[in-house]
């Protein structure tokens, strides 16, 4: 039986304990984080982290969420806004097509007519199971979305740890979230400790010849 002690907030073993980076930051703009049941595991994971940083931030575990759950979760209270790109191919997988949402609008009165709160939603996951989840669940569908454009290398690919371009969670979240609030709150010391949270990563990868 493996009986390796883990850190009961970041649930990682304790030798790679990352709560050393959690950075908490209140955000005016509220994050929904779902995140995909392997990324839990997955070493790189960002999401956790974003969570125990963001104030205003709730975490997920699952793949299929089910209408109850959104009925739940969303409220007329909230603008929810999805975070996600824009995917042409969608159509021919039969999901609904997207509603964009331009981030320089959005607080401009047109898009929050109705409710004063806005509330971002992410999916935690790789690229083929965020794709998945978005499958699933209708309700996320036919959230409007948010595609980032414009946004600085991910760290991961200025540190070449990574092999795609994709941004993680943790970035694409922290500039969208600066979009959307126009500023109004500081993520650089999350996007800090998070290149050293990438470099401690780094120094546990073995060395290559
Ligand atoms: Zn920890």
């Amino acid at each position: 039986m493996n009986k390796r002690p883990t850190c009961k907030l970041c649930l990682r073993p304790e030798k790679t304990c990352i709560c050393k980076f959690i950075r908490p930051v209140e955000n005016l703009v509220s994050l929904f984080i779902l995140q995909h049941p392997q990324e839990v595991l997955e070493v790189k994971n960002t999401g956790r982290l974003l969570h125990l940083c963001l104030k205003n931030s709730q975490l997920c575990i699952g793949e299929d969420f089910g209408n109850i759950f959104f009925q739940e979760i969303t409220s007329p209270d909230y603008y929810d806004i999805l975070l996600y790109p824009d995917v042409a191919e969608e159509k021919s997988l039969g999901m609904c097509s997207p509603n964009p949402v331009d981030a320089n609008h959005i607080n401009n009165g047109d898009a929050l007519d109705k409710s004063g709160k806005i509330r971002l939603w992410v999916l935690d996951a790789t690229w083929r199971k965020s794709r998945k989840m978005l499958y699933l669940n209708p309700a996320l569908q036919s959230m409007p979305r948010l595609n980032l454009q414009d946004c600085p290398s991910s760290i991961y690919k200025i540190r070449k740890a990574h092999s795609q371009n994709q941004l993680s969670t943790l970035e694409a979240s922290c500039y969208a979230l600066q979009k959307i609030e126009h500023g109004a709150v500081n993520y650089s010391p999350i996007l800090e400790a998070f290149a050293a949270f990438v470099d401690q990563q780094q120094a546990f990868l073995p060395t290559s010849p």
